[in-house]
């Protein structure tokens, strides 16, 4: 599986992640699914509403409000971005709700060795996507 985005959208995040550091940043993604995994058209950052290193919360009428905004311009709700003061595996946590999250795509990045990854569950267990920057 396949996830494509931009350099710029990769920036936005770092950026995001360097700011709120030590608590992790999250941010929707939007765009395209394909049957060879997504493409992130837009980036929606969004405060951690828990405030946490740990985990992450995005505030329910923000997620109504920017998806219903993506919709209008013909975009699909792709998956969500948050950082990890700790490498880019998602956590037990995390794990947990990307089993709820069914199709949804995570895209992790770590702020210690700012290394991004993206994963998506399979059979109940998360496969590690491709990701090609263009
Ligand atoms: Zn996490």
């Amino acid at each position: 599986m396949i996830l494509r985005l931009t350099r710029h959208h990769l920036d936005l995040l770092r950026e995001e992640s360097q700011k709120t550091y030590p608590v992790e940043a999250c941010a929707m993604l939007f765009g395209d699914l394909t049957s060879e995994g997504a493409v992130i058209r837009k980036v929606v950052v969004a405060p951690n509403k828990l405030l946490s290193s740990e985990r992450f919360e995005i505030a329910p009428e923000m997620a109504v409000e920017a998806t219903t905004k993506a919709e209008d311009e013909g975009l699909d709700f792709v998956g969500l971005f948050h950082s990890h003061p700790a490498p880019a595996i998602p956590s037990t946590i995390d794990l947990k709700f990307m089993k709820l999250w069914g199709d949804a795509i995570w895209l992790i990045l770590s702020s210690t060795d700012d290394n991004f990854a993206a994963y998506r569950m399979r059979d109940s267990e998360p496969t590690e996507m491709t990701i090609i920057v263009k």
